[in-house]
C-alpha cells in the first residue's frame, strides 16, 4: 500500500500520522539529520532565538517528539541562569522553569526521554513529557509564556483546533511560534527541492530506515500544508503566498503582530503572533 496522493478522510490521516512516527521514532533524530543535511539544527536554533527563552518561564512545545526544541530552550534558561551572582541570589526566589514537552506519539516521547537521560537531563525537574493532542490540550487557560511546535502542525487533522489551544493556553502576552516545512517558488531551485524530496528521501527512508512509505507521506504532507480546503473561498487566493494564508489562519485564531520569517528560499518558515 502506498500512502500516495490519495485524498484521505479525517480519521484515516490521524492513523497515518500515528502509524508514520510509530515506525520512524527510532531512527527519526538520524534521519532529520540526513534528510536535512544537518540543517534542522540551525532551524531550531532560530526558532529557539525568536522566542528568547527566560529563567522561570513556563513553556508548552507542542508535536515535540523527541524533544529536540525542549532540550535548546532548557540550555538557553540554563545558561541564562548561570549569569552572575545576582541572578544566582534572585534564582533563590524564582519560580522553577517549566518545559512542558507534549506529543500524542508514546514512542516519539520515549525516545526523547532516553536522549533527555543522556544528555544529562535526566534529574532536571524542568522538562516535563506529556502524551497528549495538540486539537484538545490538557493545560489551563492563560498558564503558558510561549508555545513553540516545529515540524508538526502539518501532521494534525485540524489545524484551527490546534491555533486556537494554542491561543487558549497561553498567557497575555504570550508569545506563539511554528516551525514548518513550506513552498520553493524559485525556479531551478524548486525543481531541484522536488526531485531531491520526492525521489531522495524516500530512498534515504528506504535505506536507514527500511521504510519507503513512511518518508513518501512525509514530503507528501509537506505540499498539502496549508490544506485547500481551508483556504479562504472570498480572498484573492491566487496573490497569497502560502506563508501568507497560514498567517492568516493564525491571525484568526485571535493572535496579533503575527509575521513570518522564510529560511532558505522558502524551505521553511517561522510564523509567529502574540496573544494580547
Ligand atoms: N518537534 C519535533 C522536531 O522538530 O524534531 C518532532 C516533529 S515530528 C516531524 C512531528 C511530531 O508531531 C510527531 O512526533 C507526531 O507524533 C506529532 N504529532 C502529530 N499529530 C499530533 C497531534 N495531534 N498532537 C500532538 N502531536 C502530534
Amino acid at each position: 500500500t502506498s500512502f500516495g496522493f490519495k485524498e484521505v478522510n479525517e480519521e484515516e490521516k490521524a492513523q497515518m500520522v500515528g502509524k508514520v512516527f510509530s515506525n520512524v521514532a527510532a531512527k527519526y533524530d538520524v534521519m532529520n539529520d540526513l534528510m536535512s543535511a544537518g540543517l534542522h539544527r540551525l532551524w531550531k536554533d532560530r526558532l529557539v532565538s525568536k522566542l528568547n527563552p527566560f529563567r522561570g518561564m513556563k513553556h508548552l512545545d507542542v508535536a515535540g517528539g523527541t524533544g529536540d526544541v525542549a532540550f535548546r530552550i532548557l540550555e538557553t534558561t540554563n545558561k541564562v541562569k548561570q549569569r552572575g551572582l545576582k541572578d544566582v541570589l534572585e534564582s533563590t526566589l524564582d519560580e522553577e522553569t517549566q518545559i512542558y514537552v507534549c506529543d500524542i506519539n508514546s514512542k516519539m516521547l520515549n525516545v526523547g526521554k532516553q536522549r533527555a537521560l543522556e544528555r544529562g537531563f535526566g534529574q532536571d525537574r524542568s522538562l516535563i513529557w506529556v502524551e497528549g493532542d495538540a486539537e484538545n490540550l490538557s493545560f489551563k487557560n492563560d498558564s503558558m509564556d510561549g508555545y513553540t511546535i516545529a515540524f508538526g502542525i502539518r501532521n494534525v487533522t485540524h489545524i484551527e483546533k490546534v491555533l486556537s489551544e494554542a491561543h487558549r493556553v497561553l498567557k497575555r502576552g504570550g508569545r506563539f511560534l511554528c516551525l514548518e516545512l513550506s513552498h520553493v517558488d524559485i525556479p531551478i531551485f524548486k525543481e531541484l527541492y522536488d526531485l531531491y524530496s520526492f525521489s531522495v528521501v524516500p530512498a534515504m527512508g528506504e535505506m536507514v530506515a527500511g521504510d519507503r512509505e513512511s518518508y513518501q507521506y512525509l514530503v507528501e504532507s509537506i505540499r498539502r500544508f496549508p490544506p485547500q480546503a481551508l483556504m479562504y473561498a472570498c480572498l484573492p487566493e491566487h496573490t497569497k503566498t502560502r506563508e501568507e494564508k497560514f498567517a492568516s489562519m493564525i491571525a484568526d485564531a485571535g493572535f496579533q503582530n503575527v509575521e513570518y520569517e522564510n529560511l532558505v528560499g522558502g524551505v521553511v518558515a517561522i510564523h509567529s503572533g502574540l496573544k494580547i
